[in-house]
């Protein structure tokens, strides 16, 4: 990496302390100089309360990472690309497929790289198995995403209002797998999301795809699962069973465990930011919230007891 980007991180909630604060600070391609919030002071940078006092103060900053929750993103993205700033969005990139659209045309108009991230897909298992599928016979596709909401996010509104996307907001990332690693395209036929009835986004659902060879893709979401969380995808072969636990982080193949490279999904991430930027390019997939749009549209809707949050 011969140049160093100027940064600012807006939204510092848990993924931005989490992640994204120490995998920028790990690399030398960008400058973090400012911090957006509500509420929260980041140590040496300069604060800032909202993305206009941010861009108005800022005219030199080249790039800003959005940490903020999906329904408020476009309105932040959408001002940081008129002033002329490249931009990285969080997953899912936006509440609607056709603002992450719009987005994509305003960055090709102004010249700006846009990065739509899919954290998952950089978890270390996912390269290996998209490698290994290709060329296989792939007889059948199952995920099961399930994890306990009050451990995982506690405190969160958002997830719970309309564009928060409740479960899919974990199982969106293992349909950012599912679509990177199968060598074809998939496509809802049919779903079921279960919505309690003091909120407007679902606590479950299922999912029925295929592929465009009619092999099934079938996805189970659920947030009322514990103590452990199951995050796993099985892709039974004609060579066997591949199957990525644990989110990515562990893969077996045919029974057997692959042996993988350390986790650095963030850090991935910001290199990836980085070239993209240093290319004048884009990488803008909507394929995984196409698909959870379509569930919307397609899915039956199901009214289950008040979650009471
Ligand atoms: P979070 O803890 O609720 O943090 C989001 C932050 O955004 C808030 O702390 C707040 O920061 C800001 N914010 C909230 N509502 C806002 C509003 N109406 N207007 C402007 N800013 C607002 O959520 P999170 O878990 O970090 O998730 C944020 C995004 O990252 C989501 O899209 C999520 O899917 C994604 N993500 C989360 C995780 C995870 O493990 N939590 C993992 C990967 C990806 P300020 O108080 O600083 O303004």
């Amino acid at each position: 990496m011969n140049s160093t980007f100027t940064l600012a991180v807006a939204g510092i909630g848990k993924i931005a302390r989490d992640q994204h604060l120490p995998a920028i600070a790990a690399n030398a391609g960008f400058a973090l100089v400012a911090c957006v919030s509500r509420s929260a002071q980041v140590e040496q940078v300069r604060n800032y309360a909202d993305i206009d006092a941010l861009l108005a103060a800022e005219p030199d900053l080249d790039a800003v990472s959005l940490c903020t929750p999906p329904q408020v993103r476009y309105a932040q993205a959408r001002a940081a690309l008129e002033a002329g700033k490249h931009v990285m969005l969080e997953k899912p990139p936006g509440a609607s497929v056709s603002e992450v659209e719009a987005l994509r045309e305003l960055a090709r108009a102004r010249g700006r790289t846009l990065f739509a991230t899919w954290h998952s897909r950089y978890a270390s298992a996912v390269e290996p198995a998209r490698a290994w599928l290709q060329g296989r016979t792939i007889h059948s596709v199952h995920v099961r995403w399930k994890e306990d909401v009050r451990r995982w996010h506690p405190g969160q509104q958002w997830i719970w209002e309309p564009g928060g996307l409740g479960v899919f907001d974990p199982g969106i990332n293992a349909l950012s797998i599912v679509t990177h690693i199968l060598p074809r395209e998939i496509m809802l036929c049919g779903a079921q999301l279960l919505v309690p009835r003091d909120v407007s986004t679902p606590i479950a659902a299922e999912l029925d795809c295929i592929d465009t060879e009619g092999v099934p893709v079938r996805a189970e979401f659920d947030w009322r699962h514990g103590p452990v969380e199951q995050w796993e995808i099985d892709v039974e072969t004609a060579n066997g069973l591949l199957s990525i636990t644990e989110g990515g982080k562990r893969l077996s193949i045919a029974g057997e465990p692959v042996v993988l490279e350390g986790e650095r999904e963030y850090g991935a991430l910001y290199e990836h930011f980085h070239g993209l930027i240093a290319h004048g390019a884009h990488d803008v997939d909507v394929r995984p919230l196409r698909l959870v749009a379509d569930a919307f549209l397609l899915g039956r809707h199901v009214e289950v007891e008040a979650f009471g949050r």
